[in-house]
């Protein structure tokens, strides 16, 4: 697969168009269900059209169907949102989408890809598509090896913000061996960085001495 500067090495890539995201559906249409998705397509009369969705970033996929009244034919749009893919690999080497790990951006991308496949197919077949539902679980994992249905391609920073409200520069208090420490959250990855002012600690740019601490995020609390 080649991006919009001609460059995808070992999964790698700068840029995504529309047209890659057309290739990636046929290839994975071809391998899983031997061109059977497109052909539906092309049979039916459904429209089909890609999108990259540089704002969204609450999930790394959406399919949308249209229907008109008095028409057989649906459209179907497959958003795609590229930053969330790219950040996702900024601050860790891996990421978990579908409940399987991704070394790549274009694993990533893939398995957005098969389980808005999904969506579209459901959608095109039943008139009804939940990822949340047995159904589609079971088509997941059954074509894909999807061991979750669940497309939201979060960053632990994205993560920590939805689920815990932290965010890099908040307060946060913690416990740690017994006493309460407080401090800044720095970093987050998997767990938070809390930089906690400590004069054994090392000297920071700003002058103070702290001391770091790896906190898993569900155990801070936040303080401003
Ligand atoms: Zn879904």
């Amino acid at each position: 697969m080649q991006t919009a500067d001609g460059k995808c090495r070992d999964g790698h890539f700068s840029a995504l168009s529309t047209d890659h995201l057309a290739l990636l559906f046929e290839l994975i249409d071809r391998h899983a269900f031997g061109g059977e998705t497109l052909k539906m397509l092309a049979i039916t009369g459904h429209r089909l059209e890609f999108r990259l969705a540089r704002r969204m970033t609450h999930c790394g996929g959406k399919t949308t169907t249209t229907i008109r009244p008095g028409k057989s034919q649906k459209s179907f749009e497959i958003a795609i949102s590229p930053k969330l893919i790219f950040d996702s690999f900024v601050h860790q080497s891996t990421v978990v989408v579908t409940g399987v790990k991704c070394e790549t951006p274009l694993d990533a991308l893939t398995r957005i890809m098969e389980h808005e496949m999904l969506h579209l197919l459901e959608m095109a077949l039943w008139n009804n598509s939940s990822c949340s539902r047995q159904r589609f679980k079971s088509l997941a994992h059954n074509w894909f090896g999807h061991l979750e249905s669940n497309h939201r391609l979060l960053t632990p920073r994205e993560k920590a913000v939805q689920q815990f409200s932290i965010r890099v520069g908040n307060q946060v208090s913690f416990r740690f061996e017994n006493t309460t420490l407080i401090g800044r959250v720095n970093r987050i990855t998997q767990r938070a960085t809390v930089l906690v002012p400590d004069p054994f600690g090392q000297r920071y740019t700003d002058g103070t001495r702290y001391r770091k601490y790896y906190v898993p995020l569900g155990q801070l609390q936040r303080i401003a």
